[in-house]
């Protein structure tokens, strides 16, 4: 594996029970780089950013995932964490009982040991800060009543302060006012400048991409990767449509 390349999906088969969702994905995203997965609905992006992140309810029948030179394909999703992935679902759950700011602090110990407490409330303050977040919310347990884009906005939280290589976004901007996507826009432009870590952003829309350089935009359709290309591709999209931009070559 090339040095350059953080992640490389190869030939990848995935199934939820007795049925395969992806046929036989291939997808590498560089280091420092920002990937755009787009496709219709039903395809299998959800489900991809499943499996590069260990979601035991999805397994790998055929193909690989390297990542950062090593093979996680088998690795519990725990240690994929740690070594620096980082998935925002398109539906978080809620926990009631533990707070957004435990929450954090657990995970973030978990990736790098212990941490004194004072250390973590100074990062955690300055960093809602930065994201124009009330502190209040790091209090409350974790999505538990919070709105849409409430649930994003802890969501870009967890991201900044956990610092992965590599951050696949699902859909995080769809069904957000303005403000909330500005708020994941902001975020997403300072974990670039803070932590220079990989995106992957799965979106139907370009709202969050237009402060954005993008390096790479790859169309699903029914499990398995259509077409690749550069940002352009993402415009030809939302002007004309997924058969459209597909019936071109
Ligand atoms: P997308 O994100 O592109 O909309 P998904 O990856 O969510 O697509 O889903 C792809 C297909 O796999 C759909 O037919 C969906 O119903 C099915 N699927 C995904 N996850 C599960 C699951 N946990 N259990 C059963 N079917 C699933
Ligand atoms: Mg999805």
């Amino acid at each position: 594996m090339n040095k350059e390349q953080l992640l490389k999906v190869e030939n990848l088969h995935v199934s939820v029970g007795d049925k395969e969702i992806l046929h036989g994905v291939d997808l590498t995203v560089g280091r420092d780089e920002i990937h755009v997965l787009m496709g219709p609905n039903g395809t299998g992006k959800s489900t991809l950013g499943y499996a590069v992140t260990g979601n035991p309810a999805y397994s790998v029948t055929e193909g690989r995932i390297l990542f950062d030179g090593e093979d996680i394909t088998d690795m519990p999703v725990n240690e994929r964490a740690k070594r620096g992935i980082f998935l925002s679902f398109q539906n978080p759950l809620e926990v009631p009982g533990v707070t957004l700011s435990a929450f954090i602090r657990s995970a973030l110990e978990q990736k790098t040991g212990s941490l004194r407490l004072w250390d973590f409330k100074k990062k955690l303050a300055e960093t809602m800060k930065l994201l124009q977040m009330d502190a209040s919310y790091a209090e409350r347990d974790l999505n538990v009543g919070f709105s849409g884009g409430e649930k994003k906005k802890a969501e870009i939280l967890q991201m900044l302060m956990l610092e992965p290589k590599l951050a696949i976004l699902d859909e995080t901007d769809s069904g957000l006012d303005v403000d909330a996507v500005r708020t994941v826009s902001e975020g997403v432009r300072l974990y670039r400048e803070r932590v220079h870590g990989s995106l992957l952003i799965i979106t139907h829309s370009t709202r969050i991409l237009e402060a954005l350089h993008v390096d790479a935009a790859h169309v699903m359709e029914n499990g398995v990767i259509v077409k690749n290309g550069g940002a352009e591709l993402v415009g030809a999209i939302n002007e004309s449509g997924f058969a459209a931009v597909n019936a071109q070559d």
